[in-house]
């Protein structure tokens, strides 16, 4: 466990109907959690979603929402899915604890508690969460640049497309590549390429300003951005200044033919996503101005406002005396 996670205090949902039971459950486990009462299944719910709870404690018989019920709830929200639910009840016979399970629940604690007993259980599910949570994230992250992989970019691009289209809100994607880095890796070496990608990676991550951005690997030496409700106006902004990052980086590049020093060139669109768009056919555009953008000489990038059809030139440097555009 790293000592960031060992310093957490993890949050924990106490949920019975009856507050001293609440009351009992929080003196037994009042080191090192946060906790949180509800003594209603609907109260349970809405605290899981919104307090970012890490374990939920759960009675069963409750009036209205029983806590079966609510368990399954909890399983069938995205949000909350994850949050393992140790059930906590006097219902002690093999088809409630059964029943428990079947409704989602990790373990089952028989009242009267034995407070080591709930601490350890307790103990062993935070623990394996975070185990899951790690590996979870591991498998979204690029092991060379530690920027997301193109699964999680995959992942966004599904979801911010769904989200575009329902809300007809702007998108922008784009594709970035380095320019001759076969060239680089020829004549410094795999291990200054890998370097040298780690840097052009963490330059042009900076450009994420907002939670919903993403940048991430695409693959090789080619990364992705996609920037949610973003207009031309606002992506191109973005754009010039993840490519002048990269300049300013200065990594010499000698047997380039465009630039002395490392460059990349890129193919970036905006648009709203209308019912029936497809995000594979909107990456092969992106994929198609790239190709041109290489074709024109690389070390700079083709962006293209699909509601307007203009395209845009975004320079690797700017003119001097020319301020940075600051995106909307
Ligand atoms: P262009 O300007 O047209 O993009 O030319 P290029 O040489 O960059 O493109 P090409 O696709 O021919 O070559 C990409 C190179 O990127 C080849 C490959 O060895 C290198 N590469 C891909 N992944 C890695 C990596 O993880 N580490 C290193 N060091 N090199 C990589
Ligand atoms: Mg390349
Ligand atoms: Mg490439």
């Amino acid at each position: 466990m790293s000592t960031e996670a060992a310093r957490k205090r993890h949050r924990l949902l106490l949920v019975d109907d009856q507050p001293g039971n609440v009351q009992l459950l929080a003196e037994v486990l009042a080191e090192g959690f946060e906790l949180h009462g509800a003594t209603s299944g609907p109260r349970a719910l809405e605290l899981a979603a919104r307090e970012r709870i890490d374990l939920v404690l759960l009675d069963v018989m409750m009036p209205g929402m029983d806590g079966f019920e609510v368990c399954r709830r909890l399983k069938a929200d995205e949000r909350t899915r994850g949050i393992p639910v140790i059930f906590v009840t006097s219902l002690g016979e093999v088809q409630d604890e059964t029943a428990g399970f079947e409704a989602g629940g990790v373990d089952y604690i028989t009242k009267p508690i034995s407070p080591p007993v709930v601490r350890a259980r307790v103990r062993t599910h935070i623990a394996l969460k975070e185990a899951r949570d790690r590996l979870e994230e591991l498998a979204l992250v690029d092991g060379l640049t530690g920027v997301a992989n193109r699964r999680r970019f995959e992942e966004c691009l599904e979801s911010e497309w769904r989200r575009a289209q329902r809300n007809r809100h702007w998108l922008s994607l784009a594709l970035l590549d380095i320019d001759h880095f076969k060239g680089f890796n020829d004549r410094y070496g795999h291990a200054q390429g890998d370097e040298c990608l780690r840097a052009v990676a963490q330059a042009l991550a900076t450009v994420c300003r907002r939670p919903s951005d993403l940048f991430a690997r695409y693959g090789g030496e080619e990364f992705a951005l996609v920037l949610p409700e973003t207009a031309a106006e606002g992506a191109q902004a973005a754009l010039l200044l993840g490519i002048g990052r990269v300049a300013e980086l200065a990594i010499a590049h000698d047997s380039s033919s465009c630039d002395a020093k490392v460059s990349v060139s890129l193919g970036a669109v905006s648009l709203i996503p209308a019912e029936g768009d497809d995000p594979k056919a909107c990456l092969e555009r992106v994929d198609r101005l790239l190709y041109d953008a290489k074709r024109d000489g690389r070390r700079h990038g083709l962006h293209q406002d699909l509601v307007t059809g203009i395209r845009v030139r975004i320079p690797a440097s700017l003119p001097a005396g020319k301020e940075e555009p600051e995106r909307s």
